[in-house]
């Protein structure tokens, strides 16, 4: 049999039918609607998925539930488990090229990111991988005529809903831990990046996950979304996304009191001292890797710069060498550093920001418009002149735009730091080690890098404060968030002798 090449089985992807993931089959959505997959880069419509609604929705509740009161998953040894997904794992990894392609045609991300995304991927499912055979509970210190043991049980069915910015990462975060600790989980992922998804539910069958245990219904947030938050079949929600749409999704959980936590949207300050080294500062949060990473679609995103006044010049000089060279371009081009947006509602919502920004009285150093070439493209912009009181400042973008705000003592950089509603992450630059962690304590923020930027572990609870959401992706907090705890009291000797 010829060996098809990666184009070509991308090919296959995006022309096979309309179809999701509901128990082990994969159907067309119950009314036959499909929506449309279109590459930023190019904005031509390159295939259709199926556009589920709340039949799909309750269908893919009766097998998720069904699964998991039989106990095929739940009550596999977990050494079973451990291995299946130790196998998914190596899957995805086997699969790195078309499911990179599948990201990069879907979302714009360039390929040397997806690929690595891909890898992230399976390095974190391969780290949930090993949590079957640990989820220890505890032998509670009671009175000794009494035992009393508390184990941490699965929670039951579990809506992981995601967004489109890393589409195989933000999916796998739901999923791996869900399983891991014997739920069964219904993924939506965006209506924009609905395709690495599909065959990640296809490779979760193909090393005999059973079915009903991993399903992918994907639809509109309004629509399918919307039924997996009020079914009274979905016992929790895990939610990554806007705050906009987190605050909704609280609200329509509440009916039937879910258990929900929420990774939502973040407005992450970079705070630079005097004394930091300036030119390690800027080369890190200013590399592909940096503040430009996905085109700056990323929720920690460093959108807001603090300098200290007496290097602020020098800062945004050397801001302005370093960004010179960026390359912009097509996502599949080795050399592309910034791909497009991911949609032309992103592209809206940049340039309605820019258009503010302006507005507002800020000053556009770099960039500051949409670039000059077909596809969702924002030339990547820096601000200055920003004061902390604007909405630019305060407000998430989602999109290659920093600002640079000058800042004079260490109080004066925590009061703008702490001051907007988010508080999802933090980077700290300083030669002084000691002020870099007085710092970490003061900043309200569920992640401080000292030094660094960006740097995630599975092994690290990752999620944020305020309305940045709660509860805690990655290590073992992720295992506390789906499971619960159930407390058995035993009498040693009966009450009758
Ligand atoms: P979004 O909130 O528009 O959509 C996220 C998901 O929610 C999609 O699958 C969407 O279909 C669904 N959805 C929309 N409305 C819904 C509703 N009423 N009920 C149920 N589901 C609904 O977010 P987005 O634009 O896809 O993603 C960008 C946002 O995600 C940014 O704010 C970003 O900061 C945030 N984000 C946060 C993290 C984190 O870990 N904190 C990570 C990545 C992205």
């Amino acid at each position: 049999m010829a060996v098809l090449s990666v184009p070509e089985q991308a090919g296959a992807v995006l022309t096979a039918n309309p179809r999701m993931l509901i128990g082990s089959d994969w159907v067309a959505a119950a009314s036959g609607d499909t929506l449309p997959v279109i590459d930023p880069a190019t904005e031509a419509t390159i295939a259709h998925v199926a556009a589920g609604d709340a039949q799909d929705v309750d269908r893919a509740v009766r097998h998720a539930r069904d699964a998991f009161e039989a106990g095929v998953w739940r009550r596999m040894p977990p050494a079973a488990q451990s291995r299946l997904l130790y196998r998914l794992a190596d899957a995805i990894e086997a699969e790195v090229e078309l499911l990179a392609h599948l990201e990069t045609v879907d979302s714009g991300k360039p390929l040397t990111l997806s690929r690595q995304e891909v890898l992230q991927a399976a390095e974190f499912v391969r780290y949930y991988a090993g949590w079957p055979t640990k989820i220890y509970g505890t032998v509670n210190p009671v009175p000794s005529d009494m035992l009393s043991y508390s184990r941490r049980e699965p929670i039951g069915v579990v809506a992981g809903i995601a967004p489109w910015n890393c589409p195989l990462i933000n999916a796998v975060y739901k999923v791996a831990p869900a399983i891991a600790c014997g739920n069964s989980v219904i993924l939506k992922p965006a209506e924009q990046t609905s395709l690495t998804s599909l065959r990640l539910g296809q490779l979760c069958l193909d090393v005999g996950i059973p079915p009903g245990v991993v399903q992918v219904v994907t639809g509109y947030g309004e629509t399918v979304g919307d039924a997996l938050v009020t079914h009274p079949g979905v016992d929790k929600v895990a939610f990554t996304g806007s705050t906009e749409t987190g605050r909704a999704i609280a609200r329509r959980g509440a009916d039937t009191l879910k258990k929900i936590s929420l990774e939502l949207g973040g407005k992450s300050p970079g705070i630079v001292f005097a004394d930091a080294d300036l030119e390690a500062a800027v080369s890190h949060l200013f590399s592909p890797f940096g503040v430009w990473y996905n085109s700056g679609q990323i929720c920690v995103q460093a959108s807001r710069l603090l300098v200290q006044r007496e290097v602020h010049d020098a800062f945004v000089e050397s801001v302005m060498a370093r960004s010179a060279t960026l390359r912009l371009g097509s996502p599949f081009e080795p050399t592309t550093e910034l791909g497009p947006l991911v949609s032309d509602d992103q592209l809206g919502r940049v340039l309605g920001y820019l258009d503010l920004a302006a507005d507002e009285g800020a000053e556009v150093l770099m960039g500051g418009k949409r670039a000059e070439r077909e596809g969702y493209f924002v030339e990547p912009t820096v601000l200055a002149c920003m004061r902390p009181e604007m909405r630019v400042a305060n407000e998430e973008i989602f999109g290659p735009v920093v600002g640079v705000i000058p800042f004079d003592t260490d109080d004066e950089a925590v009061a703008m730091a702490n001051g907007t509603e988010f508080g999802l992450a933090a980077s700290v630059w300083t030669s002084d080690i000691s002020r870099g962690h007085i710092m970490a304590d003061r900043l309200q923020s569920g992640v401080v890098w000292i030094n660094t930027f960006a740097d995630t572990d599975s092994s690290v609870a990752f999620g944020g404060t305020k309305q940045s959401g709660y509860g805690r992706e990655c290590g073992e907090e992720s295992i506390h968030t789906y499971t619960q705890t159930k407390s058995v009291y035993c009498r040693l000797q009966p009450l009758w002798s």
